[in-house]
Order: C-alpha cells, then structure tokens, then sequence
C-alpha cells in the first residue's frame, strides 16, 4: 500500500517529503515520468529534476525496461540509473540506493506500479509515492496486473485507506 496517492510526479508535496526526512528518490520512468512509448524526458520533466537538485535530493531511476531504453532516457537527465530492475525484487533497489548514498529510512520510492514499484520499495521499508499511469498503452502483462491493481486500489479508497487524487491535466499537455 503506498504512503501517497497522487496525480503526477508534479503533485508530489516535494517539501513534505523533506519534512519526512526523504533526502533520495527512487523513481520508475515508464507511465511516470514519460508515457511509455517516449524516448527522453520533457522540458517539464527536466524542470521537476532541476528543481530536486536544487531541493538537495538525490535521485536514481529504476527501470524494469531494458539498457537501451534507460540509457537513451539518461542522455537528457544526467542521473544514476539501474536498468532491467526486475522489481519488485529488493536488489534493484539496495542498488539504487548505494548508487545514491542513501538508506531506507531516508528513501522514498515514486512509480506508477503497485505490484513493482510500490511493493518493491515497501518490501524494504520505503516511503511510497503512488500516481497515476501517464498513458493507457502498455505491455500486455501490464494490462493484466493492472486490473489487479485496480480492484486493490478501489477497495483502499473504498476502506478509507487511500485518497483518490484529482486526474491530473498533464495528458492534456503531453499528449
Ligand atoms: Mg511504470
């Protein structure tokens, strides 16, 4: 179950994360940052980066896609990156953070994914920030664990676990 549920990376309370001591983020690409089948970040994807920097966090991607995919993404966004990740396994993860210095207990993990992303950073006692998936078109076993995902997240909000956040206006900007 994640910690947060919100739209976009874009409405993530980025100075609450700081409160909470978060000094690393751990961040999924694909449906987070850019819809899946987009190459390399956006102008306000780079501007969200340059303002973590100037933040103090660091931050690692984490990608379950392959070396070509990540490495092409990281020709615009210069920042640590662990490809074929494999979550939600735990190695991926030890990896990202020794990549960025950090631990658990000041890490949060941000993706699209329940059943990778959110699980995976759970498993090792991270903070977890849930959104939305940016586009609809997705790997066929994506789409399978995606109605999964959806009945858990229903009865959350249902149970009064979770807040369902507003649908963010990004689509309409990035197509
Ligand atoms: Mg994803």
């Amino acid at each position: 179950m994640p910690d947060e549920y919100v739209a976009s990376i874009f409405d993530i309370d980025l100075k609450g994360l700081k409160k909470r001591g978060i000094e690393g983020l751990i961040i999924d690409i694909d449906n987070t940052l850019v819809s899946w089948e987009t190459k390399t970040a956006d102008r306000r994807v780079l501007e969200w980066f340059a303002k973590l920097e100037r933040m103090g966090f660091r931050a690692c991607l984490l990608s379950n896609n392959t070396k070509d995919r990540v490495v092409k993404f990281t020709e615009t966004i210069r920042i640590p990156a662990v490809y074929r990740a494999a979550k939600p396994r735990k190695s991926a993860f030890i990896r990202a953070m020794a990549a960025i210095g950090k631990n658990p207990s000041n890490v949060a993990v941000i993706g699209d994914q329940v059943f990778t992303d959110i699980l995976g950073g759970k498993r090792l006692g991270l903070y977890a920030v849930l959104v939305i998936p940016l586009s609809g078109r997705e790997f066929f076993t994506t789409r399978f664990v995606r109605r999964i995902e959806k009945m858990l997240l229903d009865r959350m909000v249902r149970e009064g676990k979770l807040v369902r956040p507003a649908v963010s206006h990004r689509k309409n900007l990035t197509g």
